[in-house]
């Protein structure tokens, strides 16, 4: 029953559609996927997304990491010594948040397939919830087989991105999202502060009151633009709920002085990736939420102290992931469901993915997230 073996498998899926932010241009999600095995030939699965433009993450260097340094620290461990195990792996490698949530989540997953239940459920969140039967019911008139048994799960609300884009581009891809359920998008800006405005406006127009509507600028802004275009939206009067990461990532006085002049809430993502980080925005009331990702973070253990810590001192909260796949999107989604955030969650990515690379997993359903009912994350090779 101990851990016996530690394996990496590196995937690449293409995305249906180009993912595009002030960052990068994205045409297909590429992993690496981490494989905990026990004994008795049980596997967990977690997933370290290769994001070389905002955490420099690489499949390379997780997977050295993985089969290197953290995975022989495991070997021969009890799976079930869960929160020590996870110690092992927050202290194996300095750095390396992606390649340490993959382990980190891995050995959730695989704890929870030896107790038989679904991942939610070992964080703690209610075994189906309340707007199970009726996303389940919606995703059975889609004649997916959903429904019954396989198709129960946890729900999860998400928001779904607008990838970067010219205004009336992002005004019909604002109409088919709605169209498609969803109630919360995302709008990719920072790319041209002079086109930004006339981008929301369009989305705003496009979605009349349909859908909630945030921005994410990527770090594409200076301070003295973010100001000029945030309270042009307030002057506007258009319906923005909060705007994500207006500045450049290490530029914390620069975000504290756009945070103070503008009426709209400022979520700080590339800003945070761990608790010292998050620690740093509180003391200079740098900004009004918090974006927390494992591939940041570098588990679910953090990620929840995040939470809190956050929740603590007035801060919103709000999962996000990268461009991911069903490994860590199902990790993510079972955190929120846990651990509700202030604001609905940013859990799109695996919907990007024309085609799942794996087996099992979540669905997305009606502008949700469906968490599978079986155990750990319900994922297979
Ligand atoms: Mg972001």
């Amino acid at each position: 029953m101990p851990i016996a073996a530690i394996r990496t498998h590196r995937f690449s899926a293409p995305l249906h559609t180009p993912f595009v932010t002030s960052l990068r241009r994205a045409t297909s999600v590429d992993s690496l996927l981490v494989e905990v095995i026990d004994s008795d030939g049980r596997s967990g699965f977690g997933e370290a997304p290769q994001v070389w433009a905002v955490t420099g993450a690489n499949m390379a260097g997780s997977q050295a990491a993985v089969e290197e340094m953290i995975g022989p620290r495991l070997i021969g461990r009890d799976p079930d010594d869960l929160n020590a195990n996870c110690a092992i792996v927050a202290k194996a490698v300095v750095g390396n948040e992606a390649a340490k949530a993959a382990v980190d989540v891995a050995l959730h997953d695989l704890a929870a397939r030896r107790l038989g239940i679904p991942l939610p459920r070992l964080l703690g969140a209610p075994a189906i919830t309340a707007a199970t039967s009726s996303a389940a019911a919606n995703s059975a008139a889609d004649g997916d087989g959903a429904g019954a048994g396989p198709g129960r799960g946890v729900v999860v609300a998400t928001d779904v991105t607008l990838a970067a884009g010219a205004a009336e581009a992002l005004g019909a891809a604002a109409k088919e999202r709605v169209a498609e359920g969803f109630r919360v998008l995302k709008v990719k800006v920072g790319t041209d502060a002079e086109g930004d405005l006339a981008r929301i406006r369009a989305v705003c127009d496009a979605v009349g009151g349909a859908a909630k509507v945030r921005l994410d600028a990527n770090q594409g802004w200076t301070p003295r633009e973010a100001i000029r275009i945030i309270n042009g939206i307030s002057e506007e009067g258009l319906p923005v709920e909060f705007v994500e990461q207006p500045v450049a990532a290490k530029d914390l006085d620069g975000l504290a002085h756009v945070s103070q002049r503008v009426d709209i809430p400022i979520m700080a993502d590339e800003s945070v990736f761990g608790l010292r980080d998050l620690v740093e925005v509180i003391r200079r009331r740098a900004a009004d939420l918090v974006n927390v990702k494992l591939a940041k973070c570098g588990g679910l253990g953090v990620a929840r102290t995040l939470l809190v810590l956050a929740e603590s001192h007035g801060l919103g909260t709000c999962v996000g992931s990268m461009m991911e796949g069903p490994v860590g999107l199902g990790a993510a989604a079972s955190l929120v469901a846990a651990y509700p955030t202030s604001v609905v969650s940013d859990l799109d990515a695996a919907w990007w993915l024309s085609e799942s690379p794996l087996q099992g997993g979540l669905r997305y359903i009606n502008g949700t997230v469906v968490l599978p009912d079986t155990p750990g994350l319900g994922i297979d090779l």
